[in-house]
């Protein structure tokens, strides 16, 4: 989610734009082909042969011209135009002036030779007039339809390339002559957006390490007297969502400087060389107006790591657009005042040429927020909100562990709509939540269509996840299970996780014990497994696999990792251990798996009673919250404190399935 931007830029004076030529030469062609080829611009009467005839007999005709053998113009005498049947025809012009020069008439011949025969046998009977024949070309209409295929081929050919190019990102621009121009979008204080320190909740820590970066901009002078040098760059690196587009818009702001924002994806562009030169007028715009600063998001778009695993030779043109930034960024000197910064969620794969000195040398994490900060973040966002005065902004964020900004910028946007639906005065407390449950499980589905085996088979299996995580030591606590289908999920249980910074062995072994229960439920109760299991497999094979081969959690392996945090090996064919090995790290993710399954399972059957009672109260209510469970499974074993629980442990995750 991006910040609303420049609006200016809409309501610009009408702007050239190339259809209006086309507009223009279409309007030529028609009025070409309208008014035929002669240059005649009078309009004329139509008649008809037997008429032209009469008039011919009575002496009233001066000329005939036949044009192309098809149409005769005829020209009255004066004699004629006395005449009283001819009145009508003498104000016959566009202007509304009076036609005495003629032609006055013009018909369809039809057979040419018959009257031609007419004409002589009225020469013949000796009354005065003459006739002509004449071919008349529209030249310019067959020119034009020469060159039509050409015409069509052109025109194709421009509609592909603006496509290509974006579709005009920037004012006439996104046509071919444009292709190696910056697509940057350029905020000044011209534009309406001023964002500042303000706005931004929370990052304390990278609000203080970017403040520097405001100073350097602001006294360059104070650093550089000194013998200093100002850094040229810096990377925010985070999550998306967290808040690094909105930090740098924030520097521009408190700076009072221009900011160029684009996406490294910006300077992708299927031509040779576009990109090398798309960074190279980015510079160039931004040294004319310096101090300013250049905002990359996504950089790892380009910034990957270059020469690795480059089979096919496909990424050369990453490259090339990689090394004219490096040389841009060597290029300019410290004076000129520029700086860059970059955002990216993944500074593991950035190639390290970017992170030397005197580029992006320094690196400012931006991090998901906690507790406090989605406090903060929430209290930017309820601002324009019309909420109820009693919300409580404590409980809201302990709802929402893991949440970004941008998630809880969407949570505050979807409640006021869910409000707003259901014609309330005001956001309450229940939109919030409804609208966290949206954005965490998706949309509802209530009329989805689930047989009443089915039901009762995602019932046991979130009941076996309830029950067991209940009975467990370290498993997070329930708050909530439902068996209303969800986006993708037929049911769901709601945790309430802690948020733990690391994580020991019991606490993951009792987390994919709880996740197995869903399955072992439904293995105790039916003797039949499903395929409803699918996402628990996979975070409990994720979860196992992490412990043997990332953390050395495992007593068979030791203590040994085979993480690489270089991510140089991500797409390397070969694995960093010797195939007996690979085969004891299977061996032991398949045993921590299937002891935690039997765990399950032995649990549930000591439990068969308190589970059989869950289901059936799902199968009844479709949702159920801690209380029920309380009152089935009785107070969990573990509890020491159970009201300390609700301070000390926040917000709900989800486990579909
Ligand atoms: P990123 O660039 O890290 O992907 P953005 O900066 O684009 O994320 O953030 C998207 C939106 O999320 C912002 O426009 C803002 O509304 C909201 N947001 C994110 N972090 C914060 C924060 N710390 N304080 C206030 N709003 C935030
Ligand atoms: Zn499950």
């Amino acid at each position: 989610m991006k910040e609303g931007n420049n609006k200016n830029n809409n309501n610009n004076k009408l702007k050239f734009s190339p259809y209006w030529v086309y507009a223009v030469i279409i309007t030529i062609l028609l009025g070409m082909s309208m008014f035929g080829g002669d240059g005649s611009w009078q309009s004329i009467s139509k008649t008809n042969i037997s008429d032209f005839e009469r008039y011919l007999n009575e002496g009233d005709v001066e000329q005939v011209i036949v044009v192309n053998q098809k149409l005769a113009k005829v020209t009255l005498n004066s004699y004629g135009l006395e005449k009283s049947v001819h009145k009508s025809i003498k104000s016959k012009n566009i202007l509304g002036q009076e036609n005495t020069g003629g032609p006055h008439y013009e018909f369809e011949v039809g057979n040419l030779e018959l009257f031609q025969r007419k004409l002589e046998q009225a020469e013949d009977k000796g009354i005065q007039f003459r006739y002509e024949f004449m071919t008349v070309e529209n030249r310019w209409m067959d020119v034009i339809l020469g060159f039509l295929p050409i015409i069509i081929i052109i025109g194709v050919w421009i509609f592909l390339m603006r496509r290509m190019s974006g579709g005009g990102a920037g004012g006439p621009g996104g046509q071919i002559f444009n292709i190696g121009k910056s697509k940057a979008k350029l905020f000044d204080q011209n534009t309406e957006v001023k964002t500042t320190f303000k706005d931004v909740a929370g990052l304390e820590g990278a609000k203080e390490e970017i403040q520097e970066i405001v100073d350097f901009l602001k006294n360059p002078k104070k650093y550089t007297v000194l013998g200093g040098k100002i850094p040229k760059g810096a990377l925010l690196v985070g999550s998306p969502g967290t808040g690094k587009t909105l930090l740098a818009k924030a520097v521009a702001g408190e700076a009072k400087v221009p900011f160029f924002s684009l996406s490294g994806s910006d300077f992708v562009e299927m031509f040779v060389g576009v990109g090398a030169s798309r960074v190279r007028d980015l510079f160039k715009q931004a040294k004319d107006k310096s101090p300013a600063i250049i905002f990359i998001d996504e950089i790892d778009a380009i910034g990957r790591a270059r020469g690795k695993n480059n089979f096919t030779g496909s990424n050369d043109e990453r490259e090339n657009t990689l090394n004219q930034l490096l040389t841009e960024m060597d290029g300019f000197g410290t004076d000129t005042n520029v700086i860059v910064l970059a955002a990216t969620n993944r500074s593991d794969v950035l190639d390290k040429a970017l992170m030397r000195a005197g580029r992006f040398d320094r690196q400012i994490y931006v991090d998901l927020p906690d507790l406090n900060e989605r406090r903060e973040i929430f209290k930017v966002h309820l601002k324009p909100l019309k909420s109820v005065k009693s919300l409580d902004v404590e409980f809201l964020s302990k709802q929402t562990p893991g949440f970004s900004g941008a998630d809880i910028a969407n949570v505050c946007n979807e409640a006021a709509l869910i409000a707003a639906r259901k014609n309330r005065k005001s956001v309450g407390k229940q939109d919030f939540l409804d609208a966290v449950d949206r954005i965490v499980g998706g949309l509802e589905k209530k009329n989805k269509i689930v047989t009443p085996e089915e039901k009762k088979t995602i019932a046991f299996h979130e009941a076996g996840h309830a029950t067991v995580s209940w009975l467990l030591e370290h498993a997070a606590p329930l708050v909530k299970v439902t068996i209303v289908p969800r986006g993708q999920s037929l049911g769901a249980a709601w945790y309430l996780p802690e948020e733990r910074m690391i994580v020991r062995t019991e606490q993951m072994l009792d987390e994919m014990c709880a996740a197995l229960g869903g399955r072992a439920a439904e293995k105790i109760m039916f003797n039949k497994i499903s395929t409803g299991a699918l996402s628990d497999l996979e975070k409990v094979t994720r979860q196992a696999r992490a412990m043997v081969s990332i953390y050395g959690l495992n007593d068979t392996l030791g203590n040994i990792t085979y993480y690489d945090s270089t991510g140089q090996m991500e797409n390397s064919f070969t694995k960093p251990y010797s195939e007996k090995t690979a085969q004891v790290i299977d061996k032991e993710i398949s045993d921590i798996i299937e002891r935690q399954y039997k765990r399950a399972c032995d649990l549930l059957k000591k439990n068969k009673n308190k589970l059989m009672q869950l289901a059936e109260r799902l199968l009844e209510k479709e949702v159920i919250f801690k209380d029920d469970l309380f009152n089935i499974l009785g107070e969990r074993p573990y509890d020491v404190k159970p009201d300390k629980k609700e301070d000390g442990k926040d917000g709900v995750k989800v486990a579909v399935n």
